[in-house]
């Protein structure tokens, strides 16, 4: 019998274990860390052998294939281990799409994700699709494929995912845009990132679709050095030569495979980087044959995805605007370049290698205010003070929200769209989202 050994037991690992035992395998879980009590039921219920807070080698080098969760680098020493010894390491993703004849609609890029994949869900749903939602988002595809199987599935990818997926093939593919993130698990090579994102595309064939952004010069770039096969669906902000999706006079318009437009006011996602989403939403439901009137529906009934310039509420004549998930620099680029009021910005946390040169002219264009919100905030003194912007500096959400309180004049937004991670106060962006909901609703 052929033996699977799962690295990592979260969502993914866990799933994948349970696909792996029903399609007859000698599966063996492992996770360095505590596993959660609903993946280790789970695991129980299915009779999977599980072991957490170690990695014991015996009972892994001896696997047949390895699947290992995106959150573990591939310096990981024990995937290392693994490599050596040449056993194929690949991801949850690649895993299932073994076992499933499902139409395969992949998201990937460095920021727009989510909320593409949301929205794509939430059209295709809307219409009456047989649909699941998968990958990075949070539900485990071999899970679903193993106990609750869908005609269509949606999938967001991150490069992570991508990196060990080998054979896998998405019938549409979306690459939203190629940004600089998470450098530290490519050797510190924007290439090695750029390679992993591209390998979306990789076994797409004539049947399939291929759907870009087409105003991003590192995907026009790397274009030319690929082969595609696929029907290839660019889209732009403006229309311009090959988009066949863009805004032309305040209409939302697709030219193929069905014509379609709507007027752009009535896309319930607000903001350039929105348009973007909904355009790539919008396309990749138009090319999987849905009907119109159910497009320009949900397009303009979208309510929004949590932690994503989510609206919180109102104080005092302020609108607060809470944009955690922003944990990098493009993405706070995005949501400034979104606002239309005088802003009190919130930046701050983990720093990934951040320049913050690319948000310097919108900061100076749009706010009103500063406010600091980290263990460490001495990079963010030494970039914006001095620029003639109250700053202030805190290292608590309750003194950043106070602080915001006291800067913010009538008609201000407040934008928590920190450019960093969030693991140096809050356990991660959801957390320090919603502490920063709480206590603005509190005010
Ligand atoms: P991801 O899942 O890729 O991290 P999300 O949809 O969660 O992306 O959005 C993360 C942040 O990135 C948002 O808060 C927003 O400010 C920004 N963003 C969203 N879509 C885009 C886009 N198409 N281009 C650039 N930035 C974007």
């Amino acid at each position: 019998m052929k033996r699977i050994v799962i690295l990592g037991a979260g969502e993914s690992g866990a799933g994948a274990a349970v696909l792996a035992k029903k399609e007859g395998f000698d599966v063996f879980v492992s996770d360095m860390s505590a596993i959660k009590d609903k993946y280790k039921k789970l695991l129980d219920d299915h009779g999977i052998q599980w072991e957490e807070g170690r990695h014991t080698e015996e009972k892994i080098v001896n696997a047949d294939e390895i699947i290992k969760s995106p959150g573990i680098p591939n310096d990981a020493p024990m995937v290392r281990k693994c490599a050596d010894k040449g056993i194929h390491i690949i991801s949850e993703i690649e895993f299932a799409g073994r076992y499933t004849r499902s139409k395969m609609i992949c998201i990937t890029g460095s920021n727009g994700k989510t909320t593409t994949t949301s929205l794509i869900y939430h059209i295709f749903k809307s219409a009456g699709y047989d649909v699941g939602l998968a990958g990075n988002i949070g539900n485990s595809l071999a899970l679903q494929v193993a106990e609750d199987p869908h005609e269509y599935y949606v999938i967001e990818l991150s490069s992570f995912q991508l990196d060990n997926m080998y054979d896998f093939r998405a019938n549409i593919a979306i690459l939203l845009n190629i940004t600089p993130d998470h450098l530290d698990r490519y050797d510190n090579c924007m290439q090695n990132y750029v390679d992993a994102k591209m390998r979306i595309l990789q076994n797409q064939t004539r049947d399939d679709s291929f759907i870009y952004w087409n105003d991003d010069p590192i995907i026009r770039r790397e274009l030319n050095k690929y082969d595609i096969k696929a029907i290839q669906y660019p889209f732009s902000e403006l229309k311009e030569v090959g988009s066949i999706g863009y805004i032309e006079e305040g209409q939302y318009k697709i030219e193929k495979p069905t014509p379609f437009n709507m007027e752009q006011e009535e896309l319930s996602l607000t903001g350039k980087h929105n348009i973007y989403n909904s355009l790539a939403a919008g396309i990749a439901s138009n090319v999987a044959g849905i009907k119109k009137e159910f497009i320009r529906k949900s397009l303009s009934d979208f309510p929004g995805v949590e932690h994503r310039l989510e609206k919180v509420t109102k104080v005092a004549g302020v609108q607060y605007v809470n944009d955690s998930k922003a944990t990098n620099v493009d993405a706070c680029w995005y949501a400034l370049e979104s606002m239309k009021t005088p802003v009190i910005l919130i930046l701050g946390g983990k720093d990934k290698g951040n320049d913050y040169n690319a948000i310097k002219d919108l900061v100076k264009e749009k706010c009103a205010g500063l406010v600091y919100l980290g263990a460490d905030n001495t990079k963010l003194h030494n970039f914006f003070d001095g620029m003639g912007i109250p700053v202030r500096d805190t290292h608590s959400m309750k003194d950043c929200v106070a602080a915001c309180y006291e800067m913010a004049r009538p008609g201000d937004t407040v934008l928590l769209s920190p450019c960093c991670a969030s693991f140096d106060l809050f356990k991660n962006m959801e957390d320090r989202g919603e502490q920063f909901k709480t206590l603005v609703r509190k005010l």
